[in-house]
């Protein structure tokens, strides 16, 4: 183990704990070099939606990979982009008229808060205070770890980080409030808001209500403040819908996408615009651009992965997939008795382990461990432990999940 030079993420490497070796992948099973089988209970780390190695999305990556690698994406184009975005445009609701591509969740988000930033800035206006949800998380990278909550995952780079307005979370029974201070927020001129719609991820799976995230959407709207939507792990099913604001009947300004839009396969990402915020960037003046590319923006095959996932949305009954399983994990779920708080936004369930809560609480290691053991891949949040496994997974292998927290 320690001859790797591997240093990996969000891992502690002077704890000397296992890191299996995964030499292929198959619907919701990881198999190791050993021979031994886990259930990915987790769809590695929420991007696998219909299950690993899918045939349609193999098949069309290794098509691609036989014609264009890679191109410029600054002035040149190439099918599968163009393709993608159409696709997406059909897919996804109308209002968002422009595809800004990149190349991974945390660079959808910044490139939306440059986006708004940019919005403002080009029709003249100065607003740029950026305002966030309590317990939120937007990726890793300066500006999206800015707008996510402040812990111990980021206390060494806090001096880094800018200055935002916080709403509370909008717990059941405590939704005034967050109304209230996003009310106030947006009343003092704020540029944008950005928000996880219906399900907090790494927040520890806080579910709140569609009727929330619709009136939050109302009072941005009210006072002209954009509201960027991060679908980065809701969209694509994972919620119930093809998107988590559906359920609200809303749609965003600035919609973030990347983890399932690729079926979970290769790293893609875009930031789809509304037609306002491209028109604020539109102008024969070089100086309005907006400034942004990294070097794999629109990679093709990454498109070509990303067309071949949107081709099995509009082929395949996913939405009855998604269907079933929501209906298998809450009745799993209910029959959970070692459990706090359950609950279910579609295809994810979680659960709080009565004990230490926290990030660092030992009952995440412990927990994952045990569960190595028994052939499943678990990562709780400190003690909430949340099931969100790839759409193909069966019920044996559910049980098996579940069979590992029940005894926990
Ligand atoms: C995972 C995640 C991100 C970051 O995506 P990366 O591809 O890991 O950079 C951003 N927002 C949300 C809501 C996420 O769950």
């Amino acid at each position: 183990m320690t001859t790797s030079a591997i240093w990996h993420p969000f891992t502690q490497h002077g704890l000397a704990e296992p890191i299996p070796l995964i030499e292929r992948a198959e619907g919701a099973f990881l198999f190791g070099t050993d021979g031994r089988r886990w259930i990915d209970a987790i769809s590695s780390w929420w991007v696998t939606t219909h299950g690993h190695c899918h045939p349609k999305i193999m098949a069309a990556i290794a098509e691609q990979a036989q014609r264009l690698d890679q191109l410029i994406f600054a002035g040149w184009t190439h099918e599968p982009a163009e393709r993608l975005a159409a696709g997406l445009r059909a897919l996804l609701p109308e209002a968002l008229t422009r595809v800004f591509f990149s190349d991974s969740g945390s660079t959808s988000v910044e490139v939306a808060l440059k986006m708004a930033l940019g919005y403002w800035r080009n029709i003249g206006v100065d607003r740029h205070r950026i305002v966030v949800m309590e317990h939120s998380y937007h990726g890793d990278t300066i500006g999206a770890m800015s707008v996510g909550a402040r812990g111990v995952f980021n206390q060494a780079y806090e001096p880094l980080l800018f200055d935002v307005a916080t709403v509370p979370f909008p717990a059941e029974g405590r939704e005034q409030a967050t109304l209230d201070a996003l009310e106030v927020a947006c009343r003092a001129g704020a540029a944008a808001f950005i928000v996880e719609p219906l399900v907090l991820g790494a927040g520890g799976m806080l579910v709140y209500s569609p009727s929330v995230l619709a009136q939050m959407r109302a009072i941005c709207t009210a006072h002209g403040v954009l509201f960027i939507a991060d679908e980065v792990m809701t969209a694509w099913g994972r919620t119930g819908t093809l998107l988590a604001c559906e359920q609200a009947g809303i749609v965003p300004d600035l919609l973030c996408l990347s983890k399932g839009l690729t079926g979970g396969a290769i790293p893609l990402a875009v930031t789809m615009a509304s037609e306002a915020i491209w028109a604020a960037h539109y102008s024969a003046d070089r100086s309005r651009m907006f400034f942004h590319s990294s070097s794999y923006t629109a990679n093709p095959i990454a498109c070509a992965a990303a067309n071949a996932n949107l081709a099995i949305w509009r082929e395949e009954p996913v939405l009855e997939r998604i269907a079933t399983l929501t209906a298998r994990q809450a009745r799993r779920l209910e029959g959970l008795e070692n459990v706090e708080n359950p609950r279910l936004c579609g295809t994810i369930a979680a659960a709080d382990l009565p004990g230490q809560a926290g990030y660092l609480a030992d009952m995440a290691p412990r927990l994952m461990a045990t569960a190595r053991e028994a052939g499943v891949l678990l990562r709780p949040l400190g003690n909430t432990v949340y099931v969100m496994p790839p759409y193909c997974v069966d019920e044996a292998a559910l049980d098996a999940v579940y069979a590992v927290i029940s005894q926990f």
